[in-house]
C-alpha cells in the first residue's frame, strides 16, 4: 500500500479544515444551507483537489483535465470551498454564498469555472460521469473521471443503471465515491430505504469495490493512489463519513442535514473546528 508522508497528510488535514470552516462561513453568509453533506465530504474532497486530480485552475477548461462530479449537489458549499482553495476564483466568492446573481448557489452551476455540471437533482452525476469517461477514452485523452454519490442518493434507480453500464463499457478510469455518512434529509438512511449489503450490490454491477475511513485521509490518499483498483473495472470506494463531521452539535443528526447558521451558531462552529495552521 502507498503511503504518504506525515507532511503531506498534514497538509491534506489542513486543507480539509480549510474547507470545513469555509463551509460554515459560506452558510453562514448564505444564513443557512446543508451543512451536514458538505463536513461529511471534506477531507475527500481536500484529498481530491490537493493530491488526487490532474487539474489547472488558470485553465478550468484544459481539455486533458480530470473531471469530478458532485452528484450529491447539495453539498455546494464544500465544492465550492475546495474550488476556491485551489484557487479557481477568489476565496471571496464564499462570502456571496446564495447570493442575488451570483453562481454561488444552493447546487453546483456550470457557468462557474471548475464546476463540470449543474447538479442537485438526485441521481444523474453518475451517468454523466459514465459519459465523461467514454469520451476519454474514444478521444484517447487519458484523463480520470471521479464522481462523488451521496449515500440517500443511491435510492435512486438511476444509479444503478449508470454502474451496470459502466462496467459492461469497462470503464476503468471511472471512480465513484460515495460519501456514507448513513444519514439523509429525514433520518437514518437505513430507516427511509437501506442500502446495505452496499459492496456486495456494487461488486455484483461488476465494480471493484474498497471500503475506508472517509475521515482518514492515511487511507483516503492511499485508496486514490491504488487507483484503479481493476484493470478492466470501474473503481468504487465506499468512504464511511460522519454527517457534520468536526462540530460536536451537527454531527450524526439529519437536523443539521439543513438548517439555519446565524451568528451565534456560526461562532461556535469555528471555535469548535480551530484554526487552520
Ligand atoms: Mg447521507
Amino acid at each position: 500500500m502507498p503511503s504518504n508522508s506525515e507532511a503531506v497528510l498534514k497538509r491534506l488535514a489542513n486543507e480539509a479544515l480549510r474547507v470545513r470552516r469555509n463551509v460554515w462561513r459560506a452558510l453562514h453568509a448564505a444564513g443557512a444551507g446543508h451543512v451536514g453533506g458538505s463536513t461529511s465530504a471534506a477531507d475527500l474532497l481536500a484529498a481530491l483537489y490537493f493530491h488526487y486530480l490532474n487539474l489547472r485552475p488558470e485553465q478550468p477548461d484544459w481539455p486533458d483535465r480530470d473531471r469530478f462530479v458532485l452528484s450529491k449537489g447539495h453539498a455546494n458549499a464544500a465544492l465550492v470551498a475546495v474550488l476556491a482553495q485551489a484557487g479557481f476564483f477568489p476565496d471571496s466568492h464564499l462570502d456571496e454564498f446564495y447570493g442575488y446573481r451570483t453562481l454561488m448557489g444552493m447546487h453546483p452551476d456550470i457557468k462557474l469555472g471548475g464546476v463540470e455540471m449543474s447538479t442537485g437533482g438526485l441521481g444523474h452525476g453518475l451517468s454523466v460521469g459514465v459519459g465523461m469517461a467514454l469520451g476519454g477514452r474514444l478521444q484517447k485523452r487519458g484523463f480520470r473521471t471521479v464522481v462523488m454519490l451521496g449515500d440517500g442518493e443511491l435510492q435512486e434507480g438511476s444509479n444503478w443503471e449508470a454502474a451496470m453500464s459502466a462496467a459492461h463499457l469497462k470503464l476503468a478510469d471511472l471512480t465513484a465515491i460515495v460519501d456514507y455518512n448513513k444519514i439523509q434529509q429525514s433520518g437514518h438512511v437505513q430507516d427511509v430505504l437501506g442500502l446495505e449489503p452496499l459492496a456486495d450490490k456494487w461488486r455484483a454491477f461488476g465494480w471493484s469495490v474498497r471500503e475506508l475511513d472517509g475521515h482518514d485521509m492515511a487511507q483516503i490518499t492511499a485508496a486514490l493512489d491504488a487507483l484503479p483498483f481493476a484493470p478492466d473495472r470501474p473503481s468504487l470506494m465506499i468512504a464511511h463519513t460522519v454527517k457534520g463531521k468536526g462540530v460536536s452539535f451537527a454531527e450524526d443528526t439529519h437536523l443539521w442535514h439543513q438548517n439555519t447558521v446565524g451568528d451565534e451558531i456560526y461562532r461556535k462552529a469555528l471555535d469548535e473546528l480551530g484554526e487552520p495552521l
